[in-house]
This record gives structure tokens, sequence and C-alpha cells, in this order.
């Protein structure tokens, strides 16, 4: 993969994000069947494929210290998706009744084919919901943006990443002059009334019960139409980070969590990803864990449609145990 190289808006310190635990142990995660342990490890059925993902690219005008996928100006890990290939999976989903089609990247807004797979996934009657940055690549497309809006109307979701409510922690994650061109992007969305939805994220010791209030008055402060209170509007997301340690999860984890795997992203999801060097994009389990190939599922949506184990810390961290513990 290529490295990430600087850009003039690469954060000059540590990510604010950071998760503070132990390094994992090189034991844990090793085998798709069993934990560390010995215990049965837990997976999840796919129930049915609601949303698929198109990973349009790891190229991204920013380079955030703690972007999972590792986005930058530079790192193109996975190629752009094209029109055409992203069309047979845009087939196939349709075939199989899923609602609706989630473009991410990178910054989806630089694939040059990007208009064109919106056109073809609004057209046939999908939803289409893109994580942008809101930043210049999409101020580029703002009249296909508006005529796109002006045929589709809500059908189309923008989801801008303000990764903080305070402009400072913002941009100690994401570089300088990130938060002023976010702030612009979400209000021209705004103005011009397009479904918007933000993906913010929470500090260490941070509640979600602090922080939305917070992001209500910045909505409110910037005339940015969303409501802070709905988690559909506003996700705040739990930090990952893949080095450090955490609990493996069992099959028996569910009954002591409370927890349904059918609530677990990879029962409704699946996404495609073109990596450099292939011939053409794969279908992996989840947006999550684009790279490893324990969760490569195959080259069509029929042969992803597997359980998938859960045999990566994100499944444990992001998914699954979020703040709770499970001690079988
Ligand atoms: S804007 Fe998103 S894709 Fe780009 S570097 Fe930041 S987190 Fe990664
Ligand atoms: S991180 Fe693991 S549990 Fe979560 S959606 Fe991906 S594969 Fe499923």
């Amino acid at each position: 993969m290529a490295t990430r190289s600087a850009s003039r808006n690469v954060p000059t310190g540590p990510s604010p994000f950071a998760v503070e635990a132990a390094p994992l142990p090189a034991e844990k995660f090793a085998d798709p069947r069993v934990t560390a342990k010995g215990e049965e490890r837990a997976s999840v059925a796919l129930t049915k494929l609601e949303t698929l993902w198109l990973n349009t690219g790891t190229l991204c005008n920013l380079a955030c210290a703690t972007c999972y996928i590792e986005s930058s100006p530079t790192n193109d890990a996975l190629v752009y998706l094209s029109a055409d290939h992203a069309a047979r999976f845009l087939d196939e989903a349709q075939a199989m009744g899923t609602r609706e089609i989630g473009f991410t990247g990178g910054e989806p807004f630089m694939n040059p084919d990007m208009l064109a797979m919106l056109e073809d996934t609004l057209g046939r009657g999908f939803e289409a919901l893109v994580l942008t940055n809101a930043m210049k690549p999409m101020r580029r497309h703002e009249a296909a943006l508006l005529s796109l809006r002006e045929r589709f109307g809500s059908k189309l979701t923008l989801r801008v990443s303000l990764d903080h409510h305070s402009g400072p922690v913002h941009e100690a994650e994401r570089g300088p002059r990130s938060w002023e061109p976010a702030l612009d992007g979400l209000r021209w969305l705004s103005a011009n009334g397009f479904s918007i939805a933000v993906a913010g994220r929470l500090l260490p010791g941070e509640s979600e019960a602090d922080a939305r209030p917070a992001y209500a008055d910045l909505f409110a402060r910037e005339g940015i139409a969303v409501d802070a209170a709905d988690p559909a509007r506003l996700s705040l997301f739990p930090e990952m980070d893949a080095a450090k340690d955490v609990a493996e999860i069992t099959s028996a984890c569910w009954d002591i969590l409370g927890k349904d795997p059918r609530d677990i992203m990879c029962a409704t999801s699946r996404m495609v990803v073109h990596r450099k060097g292939e011939p053409a994009p794969r279908v992996v389990a989840c947006t999550l864990i684009p790279y490893d190939p324990g969760f490569d599922m195959g080259g069509t949506l029929a042969e992803a449609s597997r359980p998938v184990a859960l045999n990566h810390p994100h499944c444990a961290r992001f998914c699954v145990l979020g703040g709770a513990s499970c001690s079988a």
C-alpha cells in the first residue's frame, strides 16, 4: 500500500480520538473458528442485503490522523471504482431487493465516475447515501448535485463528517483549515434543501449526553438543519484501533450482552472494493475491514452472502462491545 504522505492539511499532532488500551496480544483474532481461549468464535449471518456500499477509492483530499482506511491524497490502495464495474453490482443488488447504496472513500467526489454512479443508482430506484467531507471535491459538483436533488429529492442523502462539535478538536484530527470549509459545505447543503446527516465522534470520556446538545448548539448557530437528537441524522461513532487490546467475541457473548447478531452491520450490508493490482472489484464483509484477506467474501454478492466470522478487533470494539464488556 502506498504510504500516506503529507498533504497541505495533514494534522500535526497525535489524534484526540486515540484509543487508550494495551497493545493487542498476537494470539488474539488468529483463527476464524475459535478464540485464543479455544472458545467458539461468534459469527454473523447475512439476513438481507439492505445496504450495498461501493468504495469509490482511497484517494482523499485530507489525511486524517486516524482514518480507518488510511486515505490520503496519495494512497490509492483502493483504486477508483468505475461506473461499469459498479453497474454489475447494482444489477445484482437490484435482484436481491437491496434498498440503499452507500458511497464511501476516501472522498467519493474525487472519483471521476462518481456522478455517473449516483445517477445510475438513483435512476434504478435505490436510495443513495454519500459519505463526504463536504469540501472542495464535493463543491465542484454543485450544479450536478442540485439537479439530482431536483429529480430524486430525499432519496439522496449526504452524510458529512464533522469529527467534533468544536473546531480545534476537529482540526487536530483532520488537519488545519479543515473546519470552516466543512461547515461551509454543510451550510450549502442545508440551504439548498438536501437530505443531510452528520457523522461525529466521541472523545475518550465524552458521553453522547454531552455531545448531542453541543452539536445542537453548533447547528443552530450555523444554520444547519440537522436534528442532533436524532441518531439517524447525527451518528456518533466509538473509536477503533486494530493494534489495541480488546476482548474476542464468542458465540456465548450475544446472550451475555443481550445483543442480537441481526443488528450487526454485516447482517445487512457488504462493501465492494477495487484493490490496486486486481483485475476487478471484490466484495468484503463490511466498510471497516477493506484490506484483511480473511474478510474478502468473493467476486459477486451471491458469493459474499455467507456468514462472517468476527475475527478482527474492529468486530469487537466497534460493532459488538461499544464500551460494554463480555467476559464469557
Ligand atoms: S476525510 Fe474521511 S476518508 Fe478522508 S482521510 Fe479523513 S477520515 Fe479518511
Ligand atoms: S467489523 Fe466485524 S462485526 Fe463489524 S460489520 Fe465488520 S465484519 Fe461485521
